[in-house]
C-alpha cells in the first residue's frame, strides 16, 4: 500500500469522506445525498456490498440521505426477482433507504423531452446506420472517428423520425439517437454516443408503453440529477464516462448537478463478481441457486451463516481507494472469525462419529451437565447436555499408535469429555475390514465437570454428543469455487471451477438444542468452526452449512 493510499484508508476515513466532509464544512451542501444504483439483472454480491456500505454508510455519518435507484434501462435482463432481492439483501446488511426508492424508469419521460431538448439545440441525430457500420466508423484510441452520413440531418427531420421510434414504427437496431459531440474526441465516450435504442421489449415496470429506452450513459447522470445527488459515487470504470455526463449536464436544463467521484472496485482472491457470470452458473446448474453458500451473493453469504456485521466490518478493513487491487481472501474470513468469536453461542456437533462406549456407567442410567454458551462471557448464560453410557466422538480424536504430541485418545490415554469426565480409552473394537468402529472406554465418576479432586491432569479436551440425546444432522463444508486465487486469468471461468466445493458429510451428530435453533444463528460447533442451519432443513433432517473453520487453513495450505 502506498503512503497516498494509507492516508486514503486510514482511520475509517477515505478521499470520498474526506470530499463530503470538506463540501459540508465549505458550505457546498446543506445536506449530502448519495445513492445505491443497482441495474436489477442480477444478485448483489458482496462487491456490491463495498458501494452499499459506502454509500449508505457516509450518508449515515454525515447526517444525509441514500435512495436506493434502480438502473432498470434494459428491460430485456432485468426481472422482478432482482428488484426484490437487492432490497432484500440492502435491508440485511443493516441500511435503510425510507421513503426513497426509485427507478430510472420513473423518469423515462423526462428523459425522452430532454432527448429532444438535445435534438432541438443541434446536439443530437437519429443514425440509419447499423451497428456495425457505427462500430467501424468509431475510430481507435489512436485514429479519429468517421462521422455519420445523418449526421446533419435537420431538427425537424431527427424530431420526426425520433418521435416516431418512440410510436414504435422501426424493427429493432434499425436506428439509434445519437449525441452530436465530436467523432474525433480522444475519450471514445464523446464519440457521439447513442442516447437511445430501438428495443420492442416488456419492461417489468412500464409494460409495453416504450418502444425505445435510454442507454445507461443516458440515463445514469440526469436520474442523480432529478434526486438531487449531490455526491454521485461508482467505480473507477466509469471515470472515462465522466466528461460525457458532464457534457449532458451542461447542455440539458437539468434540476442540479452531480459530481461524480471514482473508488476502486472490490476484487477478492478465488472470486469473481461479474453477474453475467454468476447467472450462468445458476442456469448452467453448477450451484443449487443464487443463494449458494458458495457464492459471492450477499443472499449467498447470508446463508452461509456470515452475519451482516461481518461484511460491513470485512467492508470496513478493505477501505476505499482509489488504485484497483484484489483482496485476500484471508482478510475476509478474519473479519468474519472476528465477529462470529464474539457473538456466535458455542454448541456441540461431532461431524464423523465413532461410538464411544463407557464400560463402568450403568446401564439405563443418564444424567445432565451444565454448558457453557460462552467461554469468554458468563452472561452468556448455560444450557444442559444430555450425557450417558454410550456417546460419539470425533474420529480423528482417536488414533489407534498415536505420536507423543497427540493429546487426545489412544489405547490407555485418558482425556477430558469437555464439561462432562474425565475417559479412559481401555480398547479399540475393530470391524472385519480392521477398522475401528467403536471404542471402550471407563471413566472416573470423581471427576464429574471435568476437573479430578485429586489434582490429575489430562492434556486433551475433546467434544462430544450423547449417543441417546444427539441428533442426526447433514453437514455440508464449503470451499472455493474456483481453483485458482484469479479465476479470470486463464479464459474459460468454467474450466476453473473447483470439483471440491461442496462437501457432503452425512452422518453427523448434534446436540439437541440445534433442533430450535434458528436459521439466522450462527453458532460455533465446538473446535470445528461456525455453522448455521440450511433452509433445506426439515422435521427430522437438519442441515447445516459451516460458515466457516476456526483457523486460517488457507495462507499455509495454498501458499
Ligand atoms: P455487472 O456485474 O453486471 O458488470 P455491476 O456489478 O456493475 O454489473 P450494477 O448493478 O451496475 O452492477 O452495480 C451497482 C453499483 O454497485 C454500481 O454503482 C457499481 O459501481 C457498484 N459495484 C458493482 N460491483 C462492484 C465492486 N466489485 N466493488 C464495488 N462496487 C461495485
Ligand atoms: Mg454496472
Amino acid at each position: 500500500m502506498s503512503v497516498a493510499e494509507k492516508i486514503e484508508t486510514e482511520g475509517g476515513r477515505d478521499f470520498v469522506r474526506d470530499i463530503i466532509a470538506d463540501d459540508l464544512a465549505k458550505g457546498r451542501h446543506k445536506q449530502i445525498v448519495t445513492r445505491f444504483p443497482p441495474e436489477p439483472n442480477g444478485y448483489l454480491h458482496i462487491g456490491h456490498a463495498k458501494s452499499i456500505c459506502l454509500n449508505f454508510g457516509a450518508a449515515a455519518e454525515f447526517g444525509g440521505r441514500c435512495h436506493l435507484r434502480f438502473d432498470d434501462t434494459n428491460p430485456t435482463r432485468e426481472e422482478q426477482e432482482y428488484i426484490d432481492s437487492i432490497q432484500r439483501d440492502v435491508r440485511w446488511l443493516g441500511f435503510d433507504w425510507g421513503e426513497h426508492l426509485y427507478y430510472a424508469s420513473d423518469y423515462f419521460e423526462q428523459l425522452y423531452r430532454w432527448a429532444e431538448h438535445l435534438i432541438e439545440h443541434g446536439l443530437a441525430y437519429v443514425d440509419d446506420q447499423n451497428p456495425a457500420k457505427m462500430r467501424a466508423a468509431r475510430g481507435t484510441l489512436t485514429e479519429p472517428g468517421r462521422n455519420s452520413p445523418y449526421r446533419d440531418r435537420t431538427v425537424s427531420e431527427n424530431l420526426d423520425l425520433f418521435r416516431r421510434m418512440r410510436a414504435g414504427e422501426f424493427p429493432n437496431g434499425a436506428r439509434v439517437l445519437r449525441a452530436r459531440i465530436d467523432m474525433a474526441a480522444g475519450n471514445m465516450n464523446l464519440r457521439d454516443p447513442a442516447l437511445y435504442r430501438i428495443l420492442h421489449a416488456e419492461h417489468p415496470r412500464t409494460g409495453t408503453a416504450w418502444s425505445i429506452y435510454p442507454t445507461y450513459d443516458f440515463a445514469h447522470g440526469q436520474s442523480d440529477a432529478i434526486e438531487g445527488i449531490t455526491h454521485s459515487i461508482c467505480t473507477l470504470e466509469f471515470e472515462d464516462h465522466r466528461p460525457l455526463y458532464d457534457w449532458f449536464i451542461e447542455h440539458l436544463p437539468v434540476p442540479s448537478r452531480p459530481r461524480q467521484y471514482e473508488f476502486a472496485r472490490l476484487n477478492l482472491a478465488y472470486t469473481v463478481m461479474s453477474k453475467r457470470f454468476l447467472k450462468s452458473l445458476v442456469d448452467e446448474g453448477r450451484v443449487s441457486g443464487w443463494d449458494d453458500p458458495r457464492m459471492p451473493t450477499i443472499a449467498g453469504l447470508r446463508r452461509r451463516g456470515i452475519p451482516p456485521e461481518a461484511v460491513r466490518e470485512f467492508v470496513r478493513r478493505v477501505g476505499v481507494a482509489r488504485a484497483n487491487s484484489t483482496v485476500d481472501l484471508a482478510i475476509f474470513e478474519s473479519a468474519v472469525r472476528d465477529v462470529l468469536n464474539r457473538t456466535a453461542p458455542r454448541r456441540m456437533a461431532v461431524l464423523r462419529p465413532l461410538k464411544l462406549v463407557i464400560e463402568n456407567y450403568p446401564e439405563g442410567e443418564a444424567e445432565e451437565v451444565e454448558a457453557q454458551n460462552s467461554p469468554e462471557d458468563a452472561a452468556a448464560g448455560s444450557r444442559r447436555l444430555p450425557f450417558g453410557r454410550e456417546l460419539y466422538i470425533e474420529r480423528d480424536d482417536f488414533l489407534e499408535d498415536p505420536p507423543k504430541n497427540f493429546y487426545r485418545l489412544g489405547p490407555g490415554r485418558e482425556v477430558r469429555l469437555r464439561y462432562a469426565y474425565f475417559v479412559t480409552c481401555r480398547e479399540a473394537v475393530k470391524n472385519a475390514a480392521g477398522e475401528v468402529v467403536e471404542l471402550r472406554c471407563t471413566y472416573d465418576p470423581q471427576t464429574r465437570g471435568g476437573n479430578a479432586p485429586d489434582g490429575r491432569r489430562v492434556r486433551g479436551t475433546i467434544h462430544w454428543v450423547s449417543a441417546a440425546g444427539g441428533v442426526p444432522a447433514e453437514i455440508r463444508l464449503y470451499n472455493p469455487l474456483f481453483t485458482r486465487p484469479d479465476p479470470g486469468a486463464g479464459g474459460d471461468l468454467m474450466a476453473a471451477l473447483n470439483p471440491d466445493s461442496l462437501e457432503v458429510l452425512s452422518g453427523a451428530v448434534v446436540e439437541p438444542s440445534m433442533v430450535e435453533n434458528n436459521a439466522d444463528e450462527t453458532v460455533q460447533f465446538e473446535r470445528q468452526g461456525y455453522f448455521c442451519r440450511d433452509r433445506d432443513s426439515a422435521p427430522g433432517h437438519l442441515v447445516f452449512n459451516r460458515t466457516i473453520g476456526l483457523r486460517d487453513s488457507w495462507t499455509k495450505a495454498r501458499a
